[in-house]
């Protein structure tokens, strides 16, 4: 299931959030020791929106990152850089008046849906094709002054996020070297993602003078020329790696590690792209030689088990998640629903039963994934469970924010159950549920 594409009901066509175990739990590695340094909370979610323009912000306990901010970064470093520096707005209380100005700014559709109760729900396992399509982004329901209205930081706050970000780098013996980079990078208006303006950059004014003195506190560190451990650095490619084939097709992964071309995360870009894209036999070896090569590695596992899957493999895939789930230390909910998925394929009773466990694992530890729910009513009903897969269609239904089915599906379990179970009273929560009004910018 690796990198599912999950679109939000209330804003179709507006916005994709991406679910993937991998890139999510390499983002809260490069997040934990900047928040902890921070004295933030450090159980943050991770949001990934896929959207190739930069962008990054903090928002409650949860960051957002577009895929084009990874993307665009070459290094850890680079992309820790700026969550150091979103980390300082956040500790800065700036947070504060962007929540503020979210409540007041209905102009700003995507990000008051993004923030509101089932943004995040997974909406549909994507194959890469519906991936492609939902790449168009996010289509910003104001002009450019609302989203500076919304999104721009006052010039004292930028001066004290960066400080705040030099403090929290030094903390954790980590350069400044990346966040300068990138911030530079904006400065000279340069847009690696083309013709499109980054919304990192509106809104984040990046004067001359700002820029000279973060120069100035960078290059002051005894740790200006530390440079990220390998491993991480291999991970940050993989990373890129997964996103460029998801989103921008074959041979994107190739063209990324041109100069590069022996390295492992070429080598994953190359399976991957084969899997989607190619023979499924020779995706199987591939990702095979991958295992070989990093055994410990759960997302090999993973891609592995969804190359099984494709090849109507089911139970030699669920094998494979099982593996990837063993060895995930993130204990990621999407890698226990992709293996409770290949259980209901297999399609014994005995299975079934595993699947509904596993995926209730996964969903305990990933509460807003609807495309859990669809597979765990999924399962209940091959099993005659049918309260219980009405329960878990109305739990979907509702992460996805198609409310007025999930309150059909919820009164259609309660009937079923006895009174004041906790099935009962969760079915009747989603019952009571006011439906946020619609509202257009
Ligand atoms: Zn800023």
């Amino acid at each position: 299931m690796g990198l599912a594409a999950a679109m939000p009901a209330q804003a179709q066509g507006n916005v994709s959030v991406v679910r993937d175990a991998e890139i999510e739990a390499l983002v809260r590695d490069y997040a934990r020791p900047i928040f902890k340094a921070a004295g933030l909370k450090s159980n943050i979610d991770i949001i990934l929106v896929n959207d190739p323009g930069f962008n990054a912000f903090v928002a409650g306990r949860r960051m957002f990152i577009n895929t084009g901010a990874l993307m665009q970064s070459e290094t850890p470093n680079e992309i820790i850089g700026v969550i150091a520096h979103e980390a300082g707005h956040l500790a800065g209380g700036h947070q504060e008046r962007l929540r503020d100005q979210i409540a007041r700014a209905q102009t700003m559709a995507i990000v008051a849906s993004l923030l509101g109760i089932g943004a995040i729900a997974a909406g549909a396992a994507a194959n890469s094709s519906e991936l492609a399509q939902a790449g168009g982004g996010i289509v910003m329901g104001g002009g450019e002054a609302a989203r500076r209205s919304l999104m721009g930081y006052q010039r004292t706050e930028e001066t004290t996020a960066d400080r705040s970000a030099i403090t929290y780098l030094e903390a954790t013996g980590q350069s400044a070297k990346g966040m300068l980079k990138t911030f530079q990078r904006f400065q000279n208006a340069l847009s690696l993602s083309g013709t499109r303006v980054d919304p990192y950059r509106i809104s984040h004014p990046m004067p001359r003078e700002r820029i000279a003195n973060l120069e100035a506190l960078a290059t002051g560190s005894r740790y200006f020329d530390v440079e990220d451990p390998p491993a991480l650095q291999q991970r940050h490619d993989m990373m890129r790696a997964k996103i460029a084939v998801y989103t921008q097709g074959q041979s994107a992964a190739a063209r990324l590690f041109r100069k590069a071309p022996q390295g492992l995360a070429n080598q994953y870009g190359d399976a991957m792209a084969t899997y989607l894209y190619g023979n499924l036999r020779s995706a199987q070896k591939k990702t095979e030689a991958l295992v070989g090569a990093q055994p410990k590695n759960p997302y090999f596992h993973e891609l592995l088990g969804d190359v099984l899957m494709k090849a109507n493999r089911p139970g030699q895939a669920a094998e494979a998640y099982r593996d990837a789930v063993r060895l995930d230390s993130y204990k990621s909910g999407i890698l226990r629903i992709a293996l409770g998925q290949a259980l209901i394929a297999t399609g014994d009773p005995a299975s079934l039963k595993k699947a509904v466990s596993e995926i209730n694992t996964g969903l305990e530890r990933d509460r807003e994934n609807a495309m859990g729910y669809r597979y765990l009513a999924q399962a209940y009903g091959q099993l005659g469970q049918i309260p219980e897969a009405d329960l878990a269609s109305a739990e979907g239904n509702f992460y996805a924010g198609r409310y007025q089915d999930a309150k059909v599906f919820a009164a259609r379990a309660q009937a079923k159950m006895k009174r004041g179970s906790p099935g009962w009273v969760r079915a009747q929560d989603i019952i009571n549920f006011k439906i946020p009004s619609k509202k257009r910018g």
